[in-house]
């Protein structure tokens, strides 16, 4: 039994994820399971540059005193398990640019999400000839209109209809939705807590899982931090990581603190550990609302 942290590689945590790491650490070490990191990989064309910002991510864990345990996994070094999963998949080859399925679908979801509207199972065969003469294809899984439900700890039942979503991209390289799935299957993670925009890719993800024969995990998904404009927070919006804070004077403790006030568990200037944050977590009473840093 696992929770886990999940981030790409792309930048240096920054409060709100470090607050989101915080809490799944304190979820899992709280519900007596490991905590394990995953670094997401697999959209970073620079290599050596993801290895230097992973290094960092996982230093400011550290630093925080978020211990992890069981070998750090790196998606780019999974090819193989999403490979065998996807062979046992029923999937089908997907020719569909971006726009033409912005062309195609209904509106977007609310999160900005297109349901795949089925085009590519439905071309005459001389569309498809054309087709697979010019253009590689990306493969989708057949969902033939399922719908799943997952009950998530802070946001209750969520429901959605199961589109036939993206297993492998037009680069062959594995989707988001499957690699998180084959991943969190084969490290044991029955406890997903993370970022409330994923919230809305939780009914797939649960779906597929089944499809893998696996149980889907647990769900928690933690409101986001924003900026004073009630924007999701990013690295532009000052000092938000805890090398920036610790440029202002602000260190690892001092982080730590006031991601505790944020969650309701602890007082301003309170000096505090993970430890013993950890006695005083109760998910029943986490904050609801976006954290607004600023
Ligand atoms: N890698 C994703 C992110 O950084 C998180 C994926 C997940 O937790 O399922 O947003």
């Amino acid at each position: 039994m696992a929770g886990r942290f999940a981030p790409s590689p792309t930048s240096d945590l920054h409060l709100g994820n470090l607050r989101t790491a915080l809490v799944a650490w304190l979820l899992a070490r709280s519900t007596g399971r490991d905590y394990r990191l995953r670094i997401e990989d697999l959209d970073t064309q620079r290599v050596a540059a993801a290895g230097d910002v992973a290094a960092r991510q996982q230093r400011d864990l550290a630093a925080l005193g978020l211990d992890v345990d069981g070998p750090v996994v790196w998606q780019s070094a999974r090819t193989a398990a999403y490979a065998d999963a996807v062979a046992g998949l029923d999937t089908y080859p997907c020719y569909c640019t971006r726009r033409e399925i912005a062309e195609a679908a209904s509106a977007p979801h609310g999160d900005g999400y297109r349901p795949y509207p089925g085009t590519c199972l439905r071309l005459s065969a001389s569309r498809r000839a054309q087709l697979e003469a010019t253009r590689t294809p990306a493969l989708r899984v057949r969902a033939n209109g399922a719908s799943s439900t997952v009950v998530d700890l802070w946001a209750g039942e969520v429901s959605g209809v199961v589109d036939d979503f993206v297993v492998v991209r037009n680069d062959g390289v594995a989707a988001y939705n499957l690699a998180v799935v084959v991943d969190d299957l084969a490290m044991d993670v029955d406890q997903v807590c993370r970022g409330d925009d994923l919230l809305s890719s939780s009914p797939r993800q649960a779906w597929l899982a089944r499809r893998l024969g696996g149980e889907p995990p647990g769900y928690a998904h933690v409101p986001l931090a924003v900026n004073a404009q009630g924007r999701r927070l990013a690295k532009r919006d000052g000092a938000v990581t805890l090398a920036d804070l610790a440029a202002v004077g602000v260190d690892a403790e001092g982080v730590l603190g006031l991601l505790a006030v944020s969650l309701d568990l602890a007082e301003p200037g309170e000096h505090v550990s993970a430890a013993g944050l950890r006695a005083r977590f109760d998910p029943a009473l986490l904050p609801r609302l976006p954290w607004v840093v600023g």
